[in-house]
């Protein structure tokens, strides 16, 4: 069967080629690091996501090294819980009614171990994609050192710089948001110091909103900064310590583990499919982290595209894949950009007349068992997989 190119080993990349190693499709997954990335990025794993992963036996593994959350909270930070989310009221929609926080690069790790011992995938690593070409029956992918390697078919998951993407020209509209965001993770436990904190928070506040998402062993936090900040001065140990005092003063240093500044932008290419090149992921749509879509969306991309790849490898028409860009980019496009923005626009609100509405409006769908459902099957983006099927 035709050789496949992935550009990428992050969760869409590995992904995909697991999908595809297992229907018997020969892999070369090109990646620029030595090895595979453990840097601090995404940690939420919404339940269709474990549903999707179930097939690849790594769910059990993932929840023993990760930390199952059935609830999260809207706080206001002086007054405390305003909304607790309940995921629970999924049971009937999904095997795994919770989010489960547990590091993105473990899940990539799980996987290159399950393909290790499988002869037709292949990792290079230090291999930095340079350039793409492709004719009828193929694609030639330029290696930064010379080196071109050809395959049938390349799929893009190479983050949000993707040089595939560059390489085809294909343009990547939308914004970058003025401020810059700060994840940062230590050993406090803030459990212990907020004694109704739920594992996965969202604090709300009219002068500085922040996240707190608990993991296996830390916490994790996410806070703006001012656009005034530069990335050297907001990571400097001082300012980093004066950001966590006033998350929750202690009068006592941090315990900080990681620190990373993470510049969000929120774009969709205009493309997702070029001839036998296709976009996945980062590569194809970026947002900002708030509810935790991104690294989820990409994957659901992957596990779609390699389905129709696999058909057209077997034999359908190409045409298949065109479906994927319809359904796939309208998904970035109409429910991740959306909800994401609206987050964030939930989250900078200042006016203390629009917070208490929304508020209100928060307090009301929890009270309501329709609405509440209703509302964590978007957030968890089972519906958007749902009204997959209507896109022709
Ligand atoms: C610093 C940071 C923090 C983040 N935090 C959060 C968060 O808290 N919550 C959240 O929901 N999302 C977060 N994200 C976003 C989330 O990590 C992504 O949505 C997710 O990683 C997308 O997966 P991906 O496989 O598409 O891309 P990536 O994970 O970016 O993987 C792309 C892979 O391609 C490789 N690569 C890049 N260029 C080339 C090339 N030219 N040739 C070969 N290989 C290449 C990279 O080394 C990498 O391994 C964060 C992102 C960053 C950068």
């Amino acid at each position: 069967m035709d050789h496949i190119l992935i550009a990428g080993a992050g969760p869409v990349g590995m992904v995909a080629a697991s999908c595809l190693a297992d229907a018997g499709v020969r892999v070369t997954i090109l990646e620029q690091s030595p090895d595979l990335p453990d840097d601090l990025r995404a940690s939420t794993f919404h339940p269709p996501t474990l549903d999707m992963l179930e097939r690849f036996g790594v769910v059990p593994a993932m929840i023993e090294q990760g930390l199952v959350c059935r609830q999260w909270q809207v706080r206001d930070r002086a007054r405390g819980v305003i909304a607790t989310y309940d995921l629970g009221v999924l049971r009937d929609d999904t095997n795994h009614p919770y989010r489960l926080q547990c590091e993105q690069w473990r899940l990539t790790r799980m996987l290159r171990d399950r393909l290790a011992t499988n002869p037709d995938v292949t990792f290079c690593y230090g291999a930095t994609v340079a350039g793409v070409t492709q004719d009828g029956d193929g694609v030639d992918v330029a290696l930064e050192d010379g080196e071109v390697v050809r395959g049938a078919w390349l799929i893009g998951a190479d983050g949000a710089r993707s040089a595939v993407r560059k390489a085809l020209g294909v343009a990547f509209e939308g914004m970058t948001i003025p401020e810059v965001f700060l994840t940062l993770s230590t050993s406090f436990r803030f459990e212990q110091a907020i004694p109704d904190l739920a594992n996965i928070a969202y604090i709300s506040d009219p002068d500085e909103w922040f996240v707190l998402l608990r993991t296996a062993g830390l916490w994790r936090l996410l806070l703006p900064t001012q656009p005034s900040e530069t990335e050297e001065g907001m990571l400097r140990a001082q300012r980093i310590e004066e950001r966590m005092q006033g998350v929750l003063p202690t009068g006592v240093p941090y315990d900080v583990r990681h620190r990373t500044a993470y510049r969000v932008h929120e774009r969709v290419a205009e493309k997702y499919v070029v001839g036998r090149v296709m976009l996945a992921g980062d590569a194809a749509h970026v947002n900002n982290p708030l509810g935790g879509m991104g690294m989820n969306g990409g994957v659901h991309d992957a596990f779609n595209l390699a389905a129709k790849l696999i058909e057209v490898l077997r034999g359908a028409d190409a045409a298949l894949l065109g479906r994927y860009e319809r359904q796939r980019r309208k998904v970035a496009v109409e429910v991740v950009q959306q909800q994401a923005l609206r987050n964030r626009a939930n989250m900078n609100n200042r006016d203390p007349v629009k917070r208490e509405a929304a508020f209100a409006e928060m307090r009301a769908t929890v009270s309501n068992p329709r609405k509440h459902r209703e509302f964590l099957l978007r957030g968890s983006l089972i519906q958007s997989l749902r009204d997959l099927e209507n896109v022709a």
